[in-house]
């Protein structure tokens, strides 16, 4: 095999299938490949994605080959005539392709450990371009093939994550080469009750794109991720110091606001707040339909303080269950201000807890209104300090609206439980 020698600074993930380009699965492999580069050291700087078009996936090898280190694809090895990955590499390398014994031998023996006889169709699985090498897979009957277009390095794994992960592991991570010193790390703080603008307001120029630390957000239904970035020559210690400098920055600038470093959920952050103060909380739902006691309820540990919730989703129920009052529904309908707060006090009583939480909102996509269109949320507080409600102007379908409402409503909690800012919660909802 021609050998290459490229230190592998950086990266492209190519994802191979009609049904990644159609819609039908979502790229999850990228993801998931890209993680485990970072980790390495290795930059990963394109994603891109082809259908099971030959002339299509050659193109975008030889095009990479120009631009990265080090090509990892993922897919096209199936035993079908849609899987084309050891055609396309053996082209784009200028290659034939050969049977590789040794991977008819492993894939035989797959078959043979599940008690059948290989079919036919599996054999071009042992096919590799005659310069390359097969990589096993213990795993399926689709092995690796590693590659060299030009000097680039290709790495093809299988496109099913049970065979892709321990093949990259175990198989494909040994024979990468980043450059030796260099590391790449990353660090998320989660930020909720504050606007992605409000936010880069704030943290000023911490987030110029020339710094190392680079500061970067994501906004996804009502949670803002800070995603900080170091990376160059140095030690691990050294770009952990660094992320803890840019992280008590922001935290400096955010305050409250930033609940979680790391992938903690919003839940979780409540969760171990309520567990420090030893207060129970209760939640009664309308249009989020149980989804925020399950939100809850997903963070182990949360027995210790989350006593449960009511399903409140007929108005019926929310006067026999919550003890909403029936003038107040009918004064000023379910989705309300007065009817989230009696919601949220008569949760408190009714299920014997310190704080609770009510959702009520249009998830559409019937029943919007001109004053009261799809979206309106309205989210009620109730707590030792007495109840606070927010009102929340969602856009989306339905079930993108019941999801961020119920990291509205987590938010809200989670902000409510800082006293700090009860005062600036009161304030908004004067408006
Ligand atoms: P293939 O190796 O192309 O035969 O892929 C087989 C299966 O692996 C597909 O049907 C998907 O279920 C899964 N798969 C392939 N590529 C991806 C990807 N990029 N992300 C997640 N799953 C994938
Ligand atoms: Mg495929």
């Amino acid at each position: 095999m021609t050998q290459s020698q490229k230190v592998h600074r950086r990266a492209a993930v190519l994802s191979i299938g009609d049904e990644l380009t159609l819609g039908q699965t979502l790229d999850t492999n990228s993801k998931w490949v890209s993680e485990r580069l970072m980790d390495l050291g290795i930059k990963p700087v394109e994603h891109v994605t082809v259908p099971d078009d030959l002339d299509a996936h050659i193109r975008v090898l030889l095009r990479l080959a120009h631009e990265v280190d080090v090509i990892i694809s993922t897919g096209g090895l199936g035993p079908t005539a849609d899987d084309l990955t050891r055609q396309a590499v053996a082209a784009a390398s200028g290659d034939v392709l050969v049977e590789d014994v040794i991977s008819l031998e492993e894939i035989k023996a797959i078959f043979t450990n599940r008690k059948r006889e290989m079919p036919e169709v599996n054999r071009v699985q042992a096919l590799r371009p005659s310069r390359a090498r097969a990589i096993s897979n213990p795993h399926g009957t689709a092995p690796g093939i590693h590659a060299v277009i030009g000097d680039v390095d290709v790495f093809c794994a299988p496109g099913p994550p049970g065979e892709l992960f321990p093949m990259f592991r175990e198989r494909i991570s040994p024979l990468l080469r980043p450059e030796p010193g260099r590391l790449v790390r990353t660090r998320i703080i989660g930020c909720c009750g504050i606007g992605e603008s409000e936010i880069a307001t704030r943290l000023g120029s911490l987030m110029d794109r020339e710094r190392n630390p680079l500061v970067g957000t994501t906004a996804s239904g009502g949670v803002v991720t800070c995603r900080v970035r170091v990376e160059g020559m140095m030690s691990g210690l050294e770009a952990e110091g660094l992320l803890d400098e840019a992280e008590r920055g922001i935290r400096g600038k955010l305050g409250v606001h930033a609940f979680a470093t790391g992938h903690n959920s919003l839940a979780r952050a409540c969760v171990e707040e309520l567990k420090k103060r030893k207060q129970m909380l209760g939640v009664v739902e309308s249009c989020t339909g149980g989804m925020l006691g399950a939100a809850v309820t997903e963070v182990a540990g949360s027995s210790a303080v989350f006593v449960g919730g009511l399903q409140t989703y007929s108005n019926g129920l929310k006067e026999k269950l919550a003890g909403v009052k029936r003038e107040t529904l009918e004064k000023f309908g379910a989705v309300s201000r007065e009817v989230a707060r009696e919601m949220a006090v008569g949760g408190c009583a009714a299920l014997g807890c310190e704080w609770c939480v009510s959702v009520t909102g249009i998830a559409g996509p019937d029943g919007g209104s001109v004053e009261k269109p799809v979206g309106t949320v309205w989210i009620g507080i109730a707590g030792p300090h007495g109840v606070v409600t927010r009102r929340f102007a969602m856009s989306g379908e339905r079930q993108p609206v019941r999801q961020w409402s119920v990291t509205a409503a987590l938010g809200a909690l989670w902000m409510d439980l800082h006293q700090s800012d009860v005062k600036m919660l009161r304030e908004q909802e004067r408006r």
